[in-house]
Order: structure tokens, then sequence, then C-alpha cells
């Protein structure tokens, strides 16, 4: 069988949503669990939740449906509300809650007729400038949407484009909009992210939305005292397929990007950008070998990458291999550390890693 298993630590899941709850101790904090939990399975994930949490959050009615196919009873907040006219009909038979970003959505709420009232989460676009009614609109639909028979737990909802910075001006901007909104309307908010959970108590609303700090992964810039508290869930394994003693300035793998600049010793890992592995990963982005450091050598192929493992004696055919996460020795490698060396994020990372790496649970059970 091919090493190659991603391990999902639910435990580690738990722990990390407990620290989002341990944040903002006056919110609710819905698990954000979109794009199949970032990658990490969104039923098993829910289920090792769904004790903890008052409701989940996803991006569309078929993240939403998947989890009620799987026997999820938990509210459960569409993060883009409706693409469609004719989900409203399962918005109201699920009593999924909704975000209303566009007058279109406003409309087809209006015209409905459901059973029950709909939780509506109106979003505000107060700088992000992607989805949501300018302040000004988003006063006079709120006040629509209040006087509606179909509309139940109306929240204002916004959100930060650089709640992860250092530099706070924009937040700020933000945030003052936001401020001078809900006190004019008396809204209820939901406005933070990870960053914003874990960094910025003015943000803190009626709902927090924390998606990415819940997979262990710290969305800050610099890591503040209670991100370092994070546990990685994911933990990407493989083993060491081959092994090889090169020369001093011999090639290895396509273009011979990498050349050994000593006798070198080449591990040869079963994991590639066939399995979600970044092809962008530079020379020298960290691996763990039996918990050691050591760094890629050599552009990443479609089933395998290679590293340098000259100065890791005990390297052997089946040594355990951490592409990030923990290593059984205890040893860490977090996947925002390798995502710097692939110029890119976490996010992108987790939630990239294709079915060909079979994922395995650990630990949740209530
Ligand atoms: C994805 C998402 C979140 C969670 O963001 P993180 O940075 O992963 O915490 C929160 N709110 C909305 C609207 C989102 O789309």
């Amino acid at each position: 069988m091919r090493p190659l298993e991603a391990h999902i630590d639910l435990d580690a899941l738990r722990h990390n949503y407990q620290l989002a709850c341990r944040c903002a101790p006056q919110s609710h904090s819905v698990a954000v669990i979109k794009a199949d939990a970032y990658g990490h399975g969104a039923i098993a994930c829910a289920k090792a939740l769904e004790s903890q949490v008052p409701a989940f959050a996803v991006a569309c009615i078929e993240e939403a449906m998947t989890l009620r196919q799987a026997g999820i009873t938990k509210p459960i907040v569409l993060l883009e509300g409706i693409f469609s006219v004719d989900e409203l009909t399962l918005v109201d038979s699920q009593g999924f809650w909704i975000a209303v970003h566009s007058q279109w959505q406003v409309d087809a709420l209006l015209a409905a007729s459901p059973h029950q009232p709909i939780s509506v989460w109106l979003k505000v676009d107060s700088g992000m400038h992607r989805l949501g009614f300018s302040p000004n609109e988003a006063a006079d639909i709120w006040r629509q949407l209040q006087a509606a028979p179909n509309v139940t737990a109306l929240h204002l909802m916004s959100h930060f484009a650089t709640a992860d910075a250092q530099d706070n001006h924009y937040f700020s901007r933000q945030m003052a909009q936001l401020q001078a909104l809900a006190l004019d309307l008396k809204a209820p908010l939901s406005l933070a992210n990870s960053p914003a959970t874990l960094a910025y108590p003015v943000a803190h609303g009626d709902w927090n939305r924390p998606g990415v700090m819940l997979y262990g992964s710290d969305p800050l810039e610099m890591a503040n005292e209670i991100s370092q508290q994070l546990k990685p869930v994911m933990t990407l394994r493989s083993e060491i397929i081959a092994l090889r003693q090169l020369d001093e300035g011999e090639p290895v793998g396509y273009s011979g990007r990498w050349r050994a600049p000593r006798p070198s010793r080449i591990a040869v890992v079963a994991c590639g950008y066939g399995d979600g592995y970044d092809r962008h990963a530079r020379d020298g982005t960290p691996v763990l070998v039996n918990g050691q450091r050591c760094a890629i050598a050599g552009k990443v192929s479609m089933d395998m990458l290679t590293i340098d493992v000259t100065d890791i004696p005990d390297a052997a055919l089946g040594s355990e291999v951490v592409l990030w996460g923990s290593a059984r020795n205890g040893a860490i490698l977090s996947v925002d550390e390798v995502a710097r060396h692939c110029d890119t994020i976490s996010y992108t990372l987790l939630t990239g890693v294709l079915p060909r790496a079979p994922r395995r649970y650990h630990g949740g059970s209530a």
C-alpha cells in the first residue's frame, strides 16, 4: 500500500474550537467547515464538534445538505446565502440560516412563503468590496427585513480584509463603519473570522466565525499568546521509498533545479503534486524525517518528491516523513511554515490535499 495518508486529529480540532470560544467568551462561535472542513472532511469534523457548537457555517446549500444527510441537526449558516431562488424551499425545510448580500436575494426572501420565518445575516460591505450592501443601503434593507414576517433573528454580518495584518489601519476603518451602523440599527453582529477572533476583541459580536484556526493554522502575521496554543489537526504523512548517494554537483529531479553542493544523500518520498502537495515548494521547504527537520531538494513531481537527508543518518527505507503536522516523536512542522516556502497560505495547502491521500481519523468521541 502506498504510505501517504492525511491523519486528522479530531481531539486537536476540539481543542482549537474551545480556544476560539475562550478568546471570545461573550460570543457564540460558529464552526466554519466549508470546503469539506478546509480539506479535513466536513462530516467527520462536524460529528466531532456537534456536541460543542451552537451552529456550523458553510459556503453553499450543497455543503449544508451533505451535513444534513449525514445526520447533523445543528443550525447551519450559508455564508453566501442562496445562489438561486428555488433554494429557499430547502432553506425553509432544513432550517438553514442565510446570509443575504444582494438585492435579488432580498426580493426572493420577501416574496417567499416559508413555513417559519428564516434566520438572516444581512451582509454589509464595510471595506472588503466583495459581497454585501454599502452601509447606507444596508440600513434601509435592515428596516425592511426587520418588518418582514418571513425574517427572524436578523444579524448584521461583515468580513475583514486585513485582520491578519500587523498594521491595523484598514481594520479600524472597517470597524468604525460597522460600529456606527450597529449603533444606529441596534443590530447584533457577526464579524470576526479567525484572525479577528484571535487578535481583535473589539470585533467579537454575538456570533464569531472562526475557520482556519480550528484546523490549527495560525492566521496572524505575528503569532500571539493564544494563537501559539493552536494544535495542528492534519498531519500529512508518508515514507521514504528510495535513497541514493550523489556526488557533489549532481542534479536532482526535473530540470536539475537542485544540485548537490557537497556529496549528498537524497531520499525519495511518496507524495507529490498529484496528491495536492504544492509544486511551488522551493528548495529548502522543510519536512520532518523521523521527527528531524530536513528540506526539499529538487522540483516536486506528480507522485514523488526528493529531500536532502545528508544530515539525518537514521533516514532509511520506510522512515516516517511528515510534510506538515505532528511527527511520532512529537516534533511539529506547521502548515503555515510550509506555505511560506510555497508562496501561498495554509488554506490552499489544506484544501488542496486530494482524495489520493486517504483521510485517517483519530480521537474526537464525545
Ligand atoms: C471562510 C469564512 C470565514 C472563516 O475565515 P477564516 O479566515 O478561515 O477564519 C468567516 N466568514 C466568512 C464570511 C467566510 O467566508
